[in-house]
């Protein structure tokens, strides 16, 4: 299959002109159909750094204020609207079992509301779960890491001490804990434990840094520490975000997460969106660096990721709305995506792409006038609305 396009950003660095993408997978009927795409801009598929796949429910988990760190937070958030409905489908005993029928299904609503968003990885921070939650999704659900939730509340959702999840990386996995996720001394307190804990390494992945000072970002990129930036999640629990300016000053490795819809954004889309309105003097180039080739690094992901060539077995493509390719993400719907591939395999698109596939059409599911997706989200969502009693719209869901 060739698919002539308006550009091609093979990585931040390479962007082709009117070029003929060539997909390769052995799923063809034929290899020689070619299609017009030329008001459209291929990129590589999204990685999305930071989720808590259970938590995707809608709407956002609190009271309208702010607070001094998350941990008050998650004692108010069992209080609200949002997370007594979710309670209705998947009550948490504490067992942090998500393989179990009811939290898996909110789990995959989760890993739809990536997939729907252009995300072929997601890391979903959560106590590493049995073998087989990480196989047989529709994207990938990053499997090898270790994790702490953070150093300010510990584990409590399950794992070893900070120290011993980290000995168990060995270096060669990312490690990844909540840090300095508020404004108060608790939070701030946070830094100098990592250090003494000699935890600040260059396989180590910080998630939120709100409360890092520059010269603590300083030591981050000098260590290789990676650090996850969730602009609306961290504006919408705590008023305040990381200090992006000083990441970017000193070169730091930083990536893009959404966290889950009960703090954060809609979905990626939506969070690169924030991200450029609240410090649009950014480029977004470097937000784009966020998305792709930074958490190829920080994930440890293979090679494949975060980059596409000419000749490519994974591919987003998008509708164009603005000349500049990274400008363009700024205009970019779950509709606008033409068509998603992964290692071959044609994921989320318009029906025009996946007729040229030889494929069980049982493995989709089609919605719209045209639009197909790999899997079945309706049966999650029908099932959903059963227990429910009414039907409930998740605004990630694009059916
Ligand atoms: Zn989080």
């Amino acid at each position: 299959m060739n698919i002539k396009v308006d550009s091609c950003v093979c990585n931040p660095e390479k962007i082709l002109r009117h070029v003929n993408i060539s997909i390769n997978s052995t799923l063809l009927k034929n290899k020689n159909i070619q299609f017009d795409c030329t008001n459209s801009i291929a990129y590589p598929p999204f990685i999305n750094s930071h989720d808590h796949l259970i938590s995707n429910w809608y709407p956002k988990a609190g009271f309208g204020r702010t607070y001094p760190n998350v941990n008050i937070w998650v004692e108010d958030m069992k209080k609200t609207d949002s997370f007594l409905e979710r309670n209705k489908v998947w009550i948490n005993d504490g067992s942090f079992d998500l393989t179990e029928e009811a939290a898996h299904q909110i789990v995959l609503l989760g890993i739809y509301k990536n997939l729907f968003s252009g995300c072929v990885v997601v890391q979903d921070h959560i106590p590493k779960q049995k073998k087989s939650y990480y196989e047989n999704n529709p994207i990938v659900v990053l499997k090898n890491y270790t994790q702490h939730h953070s150093l300010s509340m510990g584990n409590w959702w399950g794992g070893y001490s900070a120290e011993e999840e980290y000995a168990k990386a060995n270096g060669k996995i990312p490690f990844i804990m909540h840090l300095g996720e508020g404004i108060d001394e608790l939070s701030k307190k946070c830094f100098s434990k990592l250090k003494e804990l000699e935890l600040l390494q260059s396989n180590t992945l910080l998630i939120h840094g709100i409360a890092l000072t520059k010269q603590q970002i300083k030591e981050c990129a000098e260590a290789g520490t990676s650090i996850c930036w969730c602009p609306e999640s961290n504006y919408y629990l705590i008023g305040e975000t990381l200090d992006i300016d000083a990441c970017l000053e000193f070169n730091a490795n930083i990536v893009l997460g959404t966290d889950s819809t009960m703090s954060g954004g809609i979905n990626l889309l939506e969070e690169i969106r924030v991200a450029h309105q609240k410090f649009p003097h950014i480029p977004m180039k470097q937000i784009f660096k966020m998305i792709t080739t930074n958490p190829v690094k920080a994930l440890k992901l293979p090679t494949e990721y975060g980059v596409i060539d000419k000749n490519t077995s994974n591919l987003l493509l998008i509708k164009k709305h603005d000349e500049d390719p990274f400008r363009n993400l700024l205009e970019t719907q779950m509709e606008d995506i033409e068509l998603m591939i992964h290692q071959g395999i044609p994921i989320y698109g318009d029906v025009k792409f996946l007729s040229e596939f030889n494929i069980s059409e049982n493995d989709y599911y089609f919605f719209g006038e045209d639009r197909f997706v790999i899997g079945h989200p309706e049966k999650i969502t029908d099932s959903i609305n059963k227990k429910l009693g009414y039907k409930k719209d998740f605004p990630f869901l694009p059916f």
